[in-house]
């Protein structure tokens, strides 16, 4: 069965993070016609609500259920969770609200990225927030997504920020301030308790306006793209198949899989891998798929004196800082936080939650790049993911300082009421081939995915500086993957703040 629907003037592909903020904006205006498609489901799983309970939300129905491909020097799959429902990944991620230090985001201008840079996106973060305390020239007071840090924060997280000032780490003021390096209080998309997704912040205070659309269990199969025009997309909603028309633009929001998948299965990508698939090419554009990166994971791992009490938010990641990895570093590369459970991977012993807990460390600034391929040319179908992580020996050797600098904190003087034996990577795991061999054994996803539609102005670019898709038009990119680069933080702040200033670029 098939029909059509048209009269729209944007189309926006995928409720998630990026879509929720752009549907939003562009129906202010109720002179616009907007039409939100989303893969996912109305309603959300109970779980989303409640803050801690994120990580059951891997591998549920909100889940897309990715995994990478079986990792080069790893040696094993990863799995690669992103969100599919109302709110996308913002539903099922860790909460945290973290912007990047200015020079990761200055780095993008470099890159190529003009109008990018931390000072462009300022404007744009304070639309976001809406945020109690910091510099108000810095943080936002009036935006839909509500911050909160923990007024009574667990035994444990205490100790971590008393251990972070013993080893001589800056406490910074106010660490989401992005200019600021060192320790502080993770805020946390939570209001009154619960989660409050792209969904919760935008989307669903304004969906009863007449001229916003939304359309769920709407798998995007393809845009159409006529005469080198994008004039709309075709969907599936059970078996009926759309086709909807739009005037001015389409939007795609799919996130840094679903986006390229989205381009490459409407013949937007490298020409022969498409032609491979037999697919009509309708733009080479080598970048799609290309430049994809994250952040990867580590973690220290000990067994605890004492039994812990129970944590209330999003896990006991309550603190975190920033540190570099050597005086080379551009900028903070290394992320640090402390868990109040034992974040181990499967494959590798230690104690049972409640029993231990873990000084994470995650690199910010990783060299490894990945890719994102066809497996085949239906939608809807899992791509080829494949994040080669730490493949750049850079990657391993700033990790191995991270682990080292992980190792400091969690031995403070702080911790001593509740440090027990080091469960992960072991006391006998010292030197640099035994903590290389460490890190791949104990690699984790941060689920940072990022930078596979990157803007640009070179060959490899996929979006211009004003996110058009370079070679179709009316069509353009808004989401994590138009990062060109890695930011030294938690992707989801930056993602808002990317889809508020695409929404002055559409308007313009
Ligand atoms: C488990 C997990 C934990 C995380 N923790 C944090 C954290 O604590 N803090 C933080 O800052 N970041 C975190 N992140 C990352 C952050 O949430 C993401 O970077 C951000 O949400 C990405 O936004 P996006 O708009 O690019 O994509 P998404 O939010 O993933 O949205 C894409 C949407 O498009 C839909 N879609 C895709 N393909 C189609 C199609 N063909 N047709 C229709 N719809 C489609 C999807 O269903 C989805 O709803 C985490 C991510 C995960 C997965």
């Amino acid at each position: 069965m098939a029909s059509e629907t048209s009269g729209y003037d944007y189309i926006v592909v995928g409720a998630g993070s990026a879509g929720c903020v752009l549907a939003a904006r562009l129906s202010e205006d109720a002179g616009t016609r907007v039409l939100l498609l989303e893969a996912g489901s109305r309603e959300p799983l109970p779980a989303v609500a409640t803050p801690r309970a994120w990580p059951t939300l891997t591998g549920s129905s909100m889940d897309w259920g990715d995994h990478t491909v079986v990792l080069d020097g790893i040696g094993r799959t990863e799995a690669w969770p992103r969100g599919r429902g109302l709110g996308g990944s913002s539903a099922i991620n860790a909460l945290a609200f973290v912007r990047g230090h200015r020079a990761s985001h200055d780095a993008w201008v470099t890159a190529g990225a003009q109008g990018w840079g931390y000072d462009d996106l300022l404007p744009y973060f304070r639309r976001t927030e809406n945020v109690k305390g910091g510099d108000p020239a810095v943080r936002g007071r009036n935006g839909p997504v509500s911050v909160w840090t923990s007024t009574s924060p667990h035994p444990l997280s205490q100790a971590a920020m008393d251990a972070a000032r013993q080893v001589g780490h800056p406490i910074a003021a106010d660490a989401n301030s992005g200019l600021e390096e060192g320790f502080g209080w993770t805020e946390l998309t939570v209001v009154d308790g619960k989660r409050q997704s792209a969904a919760d912040a935008y989307l669903l205070p304004v969906l009863d306006r007449p001229n916003l659309d939304l359309v769920t269990d709407a798998l995007v199969h393809r845009l159409v793209v006529d005469g080198g025009r994008c004039t709309g997309v075709q969907y599936s909603v059970g078996t009926r198949m759309v086709t909807a028309e739009c005037g001015t633009e389409v939007v795609v929001a799919a996130g840094t899989v679903g986006t390229p998948q989205l381009l490459m299965l409407s013949g937007i990508g490298p020409q022969d891998h498409l032609r491979e698939l037999g697919i009509d090419v309708v733009a080479d554009l080598p970048g799609v798929g290309a430049n994809l990166h994250d952040h990867p994971m580590t973690t220290v791992i000990y067994h605890s004196m004492q039994p812990l009490p129970p944590f209330l938010a999003n896990g006991g990641a309550e603190v975190k800082g920033t540190v570099r990895s050597g005086p080379g570093a551009p900028w903070p590369d290394l992320q640090l936080f402390c868990a109040v459970v034992p974040m181990r991977t499967a494959t590798l012993p230690g104690p049972e939650p409640g029993a231990g807990y873990t000084i994470a460390v995650s690199l910010m600034a990783p060299f490894s790049r990945g890719s994102v391929r066809l497996a085949t040319a239906q939608a809807g179908a899992a791509s080829v993911i494949d994040p080669r992580y730490y493949t750049d020996s850079r990657d391993l050797d700033a990790m191995a300082a991270g682990l080292r600098a992980a190792r400091e904190l969690g031995t403070a003087q702080a911790f001593d009421a509740w440090r027990g034996e080091e469960a992960q990577p072991g006391i006998d795991v010292q030197d640099d081939d035994a903590l290389r061999g460490y890190l791949r054994r104990s690699l984790r996803s941060y689920h940072h995915y990022a930078g596979t539609c990157r803007i640009g102005v070179d060959d490899g670019a996929v979006v211009d500086t004003d996110l058009r898709v370079r070679g179709v038009e009316g069509l353009r990119v808004v989401d994590a993957s138009v990062m060109p680069s890695p930011i030294s933080a938690n992707t989801n702040a930056t993602v808002y703040a990317i889809a508020e200033r695409a929404v002055d670029l559409l308007r313009s």
